[in-house]
């Protein structure tokens, strides 16, 4: 046959809230071959809980990772060129398996979940305002990251608790857990996180670059079962035999996903900024080797560290919790769109949402208000409202809390951006590009190739030390054609409707209190 000659080949797992996708890059094009996507369920047990089934989780890469393989067979690619595969994954999603059966002993319990809320405001009234904890980890005590997840499930599920007791209990995020499956799981597994992952749990230091004791012991949760923490590019272990034609490759790069989108982006200079829109949304701005801490409500994070001896880089982070997550539940909860893209059409043909403006803090809201108890509202309603208004409503909210990180990111740097480079699935609304350009008054650039969250953990896979198929030196990047919205509106109707959502994110404050 005639086998089509390309170089070196990447891949990445891509393992998201919302869907799972496996991905094939050429190393020195950085062109997208082949991928597939599965989308994953979550489940809603109880009001304020979610969960994914880690099982599920874990089918849904070997799916994604056969398909694609075929796809690349009919393509004529060999498979063999596939030389790293890296793994970007939904952060802060805690889960807890047996390390002797492999049997995962709870549901994964996702980021976005609420049932820790009243451990968190115990937490909070004994170490109130920006404690020795904060200025460790860079993160505020809130349910979204994962020490108070782990601790819920050490108090409140009986096989987690003796699983800890008995020395079996492992714990990780989605990355520890599909890297300890796919190198052998109960048979030599590697139990392993990366620095960007561990930043998000709470218990990491992030000047030390470790798992901090003192954070352990103030959660109480025993370091035994932490994963061991590496750097985002080096080989973890190689795919085992139930991996197909994959067996042997080495997995070399981890990253969370929305440090892996600040990669793939390249945004690897101080000042240099990104916003995914996926689930939530997060804008990430790289401050290069030494923490900042933020004065207006944004995290410090690590956003990479590309080789063991590399220096570590740390980023400022808005993050919200519902942007995407939003549509899902206009389709899912009030049936007024069958797909994601009927919003766009929906939303386009009124064009305004006529003074509705939605506020969908359904988890609280993060930054920059860090606000638990805040619940979602819809205000300015009239006769003439219809669902066309509250879907433009909805897409201006995500464009409202992305103005107000941006605005905090200002603050914070005293520097104004003078664009918005923009990446994620909710991307592909053309509409919510010109919105967030009119209502940010600066041009927003999108790459043609939207999988910048997996080309970033296939470069940090493809650069690692003993793979080195991709270099990341700057000269070497390839140029990103990308696609820029610019601001159409006046800067003072932009003003006005902001000032009008402020408000109503003042209604939706302190709801259950
Ligand atoms: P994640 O990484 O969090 O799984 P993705 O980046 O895959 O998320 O984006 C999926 C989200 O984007 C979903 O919440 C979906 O509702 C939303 N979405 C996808 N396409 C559109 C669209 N055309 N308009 C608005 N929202 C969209």
């Amino acid at each position: 046959s005639n086998r089509i000659m390309l170089g070196p080949l990447v891949a990445a797992i891509d393992q998201g809230t919302s869907s799972t996708r496996f991905l094939v890059f050429n190393a020195k094009t950085a062109e997208l071959l082949s991928h597939h996507q599965v989308e994953i369920k979550q489940s809603f047990p109880k009001e304020g809980w979610v969960e994914e089934d880690p099982k599920e989780i874990l089918q849904s890469v070997y799916e994604c990772m056969d398909r694609t393989c075929e796809k690349l067979t009919q393509l004529n690619i060999d498979i063999s060129n596939i030389k790293a595969i890296g793994v970007t994954n939904q952060r802060e999603t805690t889960l807890v398996w047996d390390k002797e059966t492999g049997e995962p002993l709870y549901n994964a319990i996702v980021w976005l979940d609420l049932r820790t809320q009243s451990t968190v405001e115990r937490l909070i009234n004994k170490t109130p305002g920006r404690n020795k904890n904060h200025l460790k980890t860079g993160l505020p005590i809130s349910t979204y990251f994962s020490a108070v997840k782990l601790r819920w499930l050490m108090d409140n599920v009986e096989k987690v608790h003796e699983a800890v007791l008995s020395h079996r209990a492992m714990f990780g995020t989605v990355d520890s857990w599909l890297i300890w499956c796919l190198t052998g799981g109960k048979k030599g597994g590697v139990h392993c996180t990366d620095v960007t992952n561990a930043s998000r749990t709470m218990l990491f230091n992030i000047h030390t670059m470790d798992w901090d004791p003192e954070l352990c012991k103030y959660f109480d949760i025993p370091m035994e079962i932490l994963p061991k923490v590496r750097s985002s590019s080096e080989i973890y272990g190689l795919m085992v035999s139930k991996s197909g034609p994959l067996t042997g490759v080495p997995i070399s790069g981890c990253l969370g996903d929305q440090s892996a989108a600040l990669v793939g982006q390249m945004c690897f200079k101080d000042g240099q900024a990104k916003n995914t829109y996926g689930t939530g949304c997060f804008l990430l701005k790289n401050v290069g080797t030494k923490p900042v801490m933020s004065d207006h409500g944004l995290l410090t994070t690590v956003a990479y560290k590309l080789g063991r001896d590399k220096p570590a880089c740390y980023a400022l982070e808005g993050s919200v919790a519902i942007a995407g997550a939003v549509v899902r539940w206009l389709k899912d909860n009030l049936g007024i769109i069958q797909t994601s893209t009927e919003l766009e059409e929906l939303a386009a043909d009124v064009g305004t949402s006529y003074g509705c403006y939605f506020v969908p803090a359904f988890s609280g809201l993060y930054a920059p208000y860090w606000e638990p108890s805040a619940r979602g509202i819809i205000c300015g309603l009239t006769q003439f409202t219809n669902r066309s208004h509250l879907a433009f409503a909805a897409l201006e909210a995500v464009c409202f809390q992305t103005r107000e990180i941006l605005d905090a990111m200002n603050q914070d740097s005293g520097i104004h951006l003078s664009q918005l480079q923009v990446d994620g699935g909710m991307t592909s609304n053309r509409l919510l590009m010109q919105l967030q350009a009119d209502i940010l008054c600066i041009p927003v650039v999108k790459p043609s190739m939207p999988e910048t969250t997996a080309l970033g953990a296939a470069m940090a896979a493809g650069a690692a030390e003993g793979v080195s198929v991709w270099s990341l030196t700057p000269e070497d990047l390839t140029e990103v054609t990308s696609e820029k919205f610019e601001p159409q509106i006046n800067p003072e109707e932009s003003e006005l409707r902001y000032a009008r959502w402020k408000k109503a994110v003042q209604r939706a404050m302190n709801w259950e209190t």
